[in-house]
């Protein structure tokens, strides 16, 4: 954080389709604002993809990062064609920026369903670990596997960050939403960390929510919501309906926020078909902009920047994707403008909150965040490729395990037991998971038993995957199947 005098250097990076002209906007208004940016232009995204760049994030955009620390960023596109990853993915992931901060707040003069009830939440979403890490396998032809890793160190953080965010803007709770009923995990590690960690901020209400109840209330009443802190997918998919029950992707605006960097984008794409003609709305990529201010020290500036938006709504301008067209919908330019000449008025019923600088978590940096005291391997659940079916899959791996040590405790096939049989009806796919525990009821499993295991199924049956089933501090460390006593 800097002094509110000091000048900051910032990236820029405009960005494709009508990135350029949100942030144009947003830079005038900023300037105008007297906050004392300075701005170091980089690119990303499309024009990046097609010079080569696989990436589509080359060299001087990160080094330029790395050395100012704070982005303001326009919407990226990944054109068809031009490699796998999205350019906004990678730069999330190239800066560890694992708290994504999108709020939801009514605005005057944007009509929606829910006009009048004093929608003002933010939702939490962390931003690296979970589904979107996009580790995929294909374990079979017909069987995909998509890895769901999520850390003790990713929760905690997520978690304190959320506290302290509500803090900093004088927030009264914190919901936490999982789906810990099903992932009891993952998830569910999720939701521990979290009441763990809300222990040490006993100022703030906080409670756990499942997952699809809390979308069920938002649609319900979403007035009941302040700071919601959830995993990665869950706030994506969640954060978008927020963001519709305000009035849309036009003012919706995020932060990416982590130890080093952070980066300030609007939630909207680059929505190619307006580029370059002056009728889009950034409103989303200007109050991202009024965030960074805060983020940066320039409170008054940020401040003074979301009275003149107020006052501007309140006056009935704003552009097209409101008011349609033929109703004296401003352009970009005209709009910006408007802004520009409303900084210092502030709105007789719309207030802003007061914000308090946001204190980052200190969380240690070594990569081996949990010790327990004991641990064992007792077993491994070796996943296979096999166009049997379960009763005959199953006293073929009994019979190759003869003499090893182990015994087949299951097959399961997606997270059911199939064999031995249990009444139930599943319509199996070729990807099966043999579970095999070590006879030996205090057996500490060693790597070469493992692999003796795996090498007797090898001699009949095509294995695609193995894990190792393990306790830590005599815990169970993994799930039962499905009819799995
Ligand atoms: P989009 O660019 O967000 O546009 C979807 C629709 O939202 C637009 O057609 C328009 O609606 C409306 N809209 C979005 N921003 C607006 C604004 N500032 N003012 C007025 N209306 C706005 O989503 P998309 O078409 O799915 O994605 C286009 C590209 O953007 C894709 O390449 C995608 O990968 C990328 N993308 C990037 C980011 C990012 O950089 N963070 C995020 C999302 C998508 P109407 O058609 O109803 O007028």
């Amino acid at each position: 954080m800097s002094s509110a005098t000091a000048k900051k250097v910032v990236t820029v990076i405009p960005g494709d389709g009508i990135g350029p002209e949100c942030v144009d906007a947003t830079k005038r208004i900023i300037a105008a604002s007297g906050a004392p940016i300075e701005w170091e232009e980089h690119h990303a995204g499309a024009s990046v993809f097609r010079q080569g760049v696989a990436s589509g994030v080359p060299m001087d955009t990160i080094e330029s990062i790395h050395k100012t620390r704070c982005v303001l960023k326009g919407p990226l596109e990944t054109p068809v064609g031009f490699g796998e990853k999205s350019a906004n993915v990678t730069l999330r992931k190239l800066f560890e920026t694992y708290a994504n901060i999108r709020p939801a707040r009514e605005l005057p003069g944007i009509t929606t369903p829910y006009s009048g009830r004093g929608i003002d939440l933010v939702v939490v979403r962390e931003n690296v670990e979970d589904l979107y890490a996009g580790i995929e396998h294909m374990q079979t032809p017909g069987v995909a596997q998509c890895l769901k890793l999520i850390s003790r160190k990713g929760c905690e953080k997520i978690s304190r960050l959320a506290f302290e965010f509500a803090r900093s803007e004088g927030r009264k709770s914190v919901a936490c939403a999982t789906k810990s009923n099903i992932m009891k995990l993952t998830e569910g590690m999720f939701k521990r960390t979290f009441e763990e960690v809300a222990k040490e901020y006993p100022d703030i209400e906080s409670y756990h929510i499942i997952i699809d109840n809390c979308c069920h209330q938002l649609v319900k009443k979403p007035e009941q919501f302040d700071v919601i802190v959830t995993t990665n997918m869950n706030g994506d998919i969640m954060s978008d309906l927020t963001s519709a029950l305000v009035g849309g992707l036009g003012f919706a605006p995020s932060a990416n926020i982590g130890n080093d960097v952070a980066i300030f984008e609007a939630v909207h794409g680059s929505a190619p078909k307006y580029a370059g003609k002056n009728v889009i709305n950034p409103t989303a990529v200007l109050l991202s902009g009024v965030m960074m201010l805060r983020h940066l020290g320039y409170f008054t500036q940020a401040d003074a920047i979301e009275h003149a938006v107020l006052v501007t709504l309140e006056s009935g301008k704003i552009t097209r994707d409101i008011k349609g067209d033929n109703n004296g919908a401003l352009g970009t330019v005209e709009y910006t403008d408007a802004v520009i000449s409303n900084l210092g008025k502030l709105s007789a019923k719309w207030s802003v909150r007061e914000h308090k600088p946001l204190k980052l978590p200190q969380v240690s940096k070594n990569p081996v965040f949990v010790t327990p005291k004991t641990r064992r391997v007792v077993g491994v659940d070796v996943f296979m490729e096999s166009p049997l079916f379960p009763e005959q899959l199953g006293p073929s791996v009994e019979t190759l395990l003869e003499g090893s040590g182990f015994k087949l405790k299951l097959i399961a096939n997606r997270g059911t037991r199939v064999y031995p049989a249990g009444g139930n009806i599943t319509d199996c796919n070729d990807q099966y998971r043999a579970r095999c525990f070590a006879v030996a009821p205090d057996a500490n499993v060693t790597d070469a038993q493992i692999m003796d295991v795996v090498n007797r199924i090898a001699t009949k049956h095509s294995w695609a995957h193995i894990e190792k089933l393990q306790e830590f501090d005599g815990v169970m460390a993994f799930t039962k199947a499905q009819g799995e006593d």
